[in-house]
Formats: structure tokens, C-alpha cells, sequence
């Protein structure tokens, strides 16, 4: 698959379903290489991702890790993972944290309503 994201993107929506996910100004970082390839790591998705499992004991290439899934909050696509704590010392940055699949993920363009994800993501 090719790669569909670019940054200048405002943010990006479930590829599945086009629910805006996220804005472009929470990913902390797009290096991620995780289990599933090429990932964004993803602070503060508000309401349109949730948790589909309890906390769990995963082991990662960067160490033990307990997290939780993650899908999307209208199809219930799986997109990932939440980080609920890190035992290394470098990975504790991604505590609090969503890896999120950028295959899964489509962009929301700059021309798209402005006050899309502000509607969409009302607490
Ligand atoms: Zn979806």
C-alpha cells in the first residue's frame, strides 16, 4: 500500500469510515516502526478512538509495556494500541500515548470544513 498520509494534512480520519481521528498537531513522532509498519505515535485523540480491551502485558521490540487496543469510536476498526505505562526508561514518553497504523489512517485536507474536528470531538 502506498503511503496515503502526508503532514500537511490537518489531521487524519479512519480510513474505514472517514470519522476524523485526530489533528496533525498531536503526533509526537512518525518513526514508529511497530508490529504493524509505519505508525504514528498520537497524543490526545479525544473521543473518536476507544479502548476495545482492558489493560495487558505486551511485549515490544522497545520492552515490556502494558496496553490497552484501540478502535474506532463509529465502525469499530481496530487501529492500534494505547500505552499505558512503559517499563523502559527511554520509552516512558509514550505513556498516554496511541500508536495508531498510518495504512489505516486517510487525511483530512486544509479545504475540508474548518470546524470539523471541533464538532466531531465536543467532550
Ligand atoms: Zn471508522
Amino acid at each position: 500500500m502506498s503511503d496515503n498520509t502526508s503532514l500537511d494534512a490537518t489531521g487524519f480520519a479512519c480510513g474505514a469510515c472517514d470519522t476524523p481521528l485526530f489533528q496533525s498537531k498531536d503526533i509526537i513522532t512518525t518513526i514508529l516502526s511497530g508490529a504493524m509498519g509505519k505508525s504514528l505515535l498520537v497524543r490526545n485523540p479525544r473521543t473518536n478512538v476507544v479502548f476495545s480491551s482492558g489493560e495487558k502485558q505486551t511485549r515490544l521490540t522497545t520492552g515490556m509495556h502494558i496496553t490497552r487496543d484501540i478502535e474506532c469510536f463509529t465502525c469499530h476498526k481496530p487501529l492500534g494500541w494505547y500505552y499505558v505505562k512503559a517499563f523502559e526508561a527511554d520509552q516512558k514518553f509514550k505513556e498516554g500515548a496511541y500508536l495508531i497504523e498510518k495504512s489505516l489512517l486517510v487525511p483530512v485536507k486544509p479545504a475540508a470544513q474548518p470546524s470539523v474536528f471541533s464538532f466531531l470531538w465536543k467532550q
